[in-house]
């Protein structure tokens, strides 16, 4: 049975919950605004098959990519509403123009992210573009297996520690199943993600003197590329009931929620000790962002996005070769010096516990903490210092 006595040993990929044959493990949201399983002990038969699916328990090697490229969606639309060079867009066409089905991260009608699933290329749309929180899986892993078994091809999209999940879901291999994962820097909690719009909702409300209820969201972009793709924005929409439209857009720097995301605050437990990237989780492919690209052959890069692609798999590698896309080989190396989230988990902050203990207001709340002490400047100065001296 499920035991969680440590946080970091659930990354909430949900595969317990959705294989139990007993259905009785729930998920209850802490304090911190993360689901975790809990197992309803007394119709609990101890069949162990929660712990056989989970990827935290049962991890796998760490992998070197067969091939690494740097790439680019050919349709520059496509490319500047995807958060980097848009070949998940690519891929996921390549499988519906097959009859297959595509699954994704997408926003449900109360602006909570899902898991949903497509079968038409109009439908690629809700996915296209990162969403930085958690996703809740729900029964997409159970709609997979069904797809699957009824002879259709799937593309399954997510984070590496959900592709191990799925993996590990589904007990055997497919060859119709295509997994696509990113390079991933960890997942954000839901529950900081809600109180920091209504913070921004309650705020607009003020400024404009209309009450609060009558505003409603109508957009969310995370990497919004006006600014450019190294320098993005977020930008979020907001629609009052006479259809008056206010919006929101700020740098990556200057957006409060990015700040104390870049600085990892509020990422799930599990995300500091990650057991699925570096290769772990079994995709055929992963995709980021293709950081350093400027320096490494700056003719490809027009900041629009470029796409660093790692085919793991003979599947993602056939898959991905036979796709008519602008690609240029790359070593591994250069992702791995760019993109440290590729292969190493970020360390988990001093001030992750003041954050969540703070009773300041989520703004506030991330200023105070942004600001440098002058304790950590005399450390930084001296550990500065320390290099010079020892090389
Ligand atoms: C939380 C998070 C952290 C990331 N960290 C890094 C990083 O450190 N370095 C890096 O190079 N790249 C990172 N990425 C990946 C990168 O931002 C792009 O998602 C990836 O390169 C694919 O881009 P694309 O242009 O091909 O397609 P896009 O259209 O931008 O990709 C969309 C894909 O991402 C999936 N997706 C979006 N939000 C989520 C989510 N919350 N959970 C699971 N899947 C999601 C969608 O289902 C879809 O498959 C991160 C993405 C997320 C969501
Ligand atoms: S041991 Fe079996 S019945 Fe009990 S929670 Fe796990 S999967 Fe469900
Ligand atoms: S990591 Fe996944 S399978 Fe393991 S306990 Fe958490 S939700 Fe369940
Ligand atoms: S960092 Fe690891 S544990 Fe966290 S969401 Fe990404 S893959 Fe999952």
């Amino acid at each position: 049975m499920i035991r969680i006595k440590d946080k970091s040993q659930c990354c909430g990929c949900e595969a317990c919950v959705q294989r139990c044959p007993r259905q009785c493990i729930s998920l209850i949201e802490d304090r911190e605004g993360f689901l975790y399983p809990k197992v309803d002990k007394k119709s609990c038969i101890e069949c162990n098959i929660c712990e056989k699916v989970c990827p935290v328990i049962n991890q796998s090697e760490a992998k070197e990519p067969l091939i690494t490229y740097a790439a680019k969606n050919n349709d520059d639309k496509i490319r500047l509403r995807s958060s980097s060079g848009g070949i998940f867009s690519m891929l996921a066409e390549a499988v519906l123009n097959d009859g297959g089905v595509v699954f994704g991260v997408c926003w449900d009608k109360d602006w909570r992210l899902v898991f949903d699933y497509t079968e038409s290329i109009d439908g690629l749309s809700r996915f296209r573009g990162s969403k930085y929180l958690q996703a809740h899986v729900g029964d997409a892993y159970l709609k997979v297996e069904q797809f699957l078994k009824s002879g259709r091809r799937v593309l399954f999209s997510g984070t590496p520690c959900q592709i191990r999940g799925l993996k590990l879901f589904l007990r055997r291999e497919y060859d119709s199943l295509l997994c696509v994962d990113i390079i991933c820097h960890g997942v954000p909690s839901p529950g900081v993600f809600r109180r920091y719009l209504n913070e921004e909702i309650a705020n607009v409300a003020k400024n404009k003197v209309i009450d609060v209820d009558c505003l409603h969201i109508d957009d969310i972009q995370f990497r919004d590329k006006r600014t450019g793709w190294k320098s993005y924005s977020l930008r979020y929409q907001l629609r009052d009931n006479n259809a008056n439209l206010y919006s929101n857009i700020s740098l990556f720097t200057d957006n409060i929620y990015m700040r104390g995301f870049l600085q990892d605050f509020y990422l799930r437990p599990s995300c500091y000790v990650c057991s699925a990237k570096a290769g772990k989780s079994g995709a055929d492919i992963t995709l980021g962002d293709f950081w350093g690209i400027e320096q490494l052959k700056p003719e490809i890069d027009d900041d629009k996005g470029v796409s660093a692609v790692l085919l793991n798999t003979l599947l993602g590698k056939q898959i991905f070769e036979q796709l008519s896309v602008e690609k240029t080989l790359m070593n591994y190396a250069h992702v791995q010096q760019y993109n440290l989230a590729v292969y190493r988990s970020v360390a988990r902050p001093q001030k992750r516990d003041k954050f969540f203990r703070s009773r300041k207001s989520f703004s506030a709340t991330i200023e105070s903490l942004s600001k440098i002490t002058l304790k950590e400047k005399y450390i930084f100065i001296i550990k500065n210092l320390f290099r010079r001296i020892c090389g």
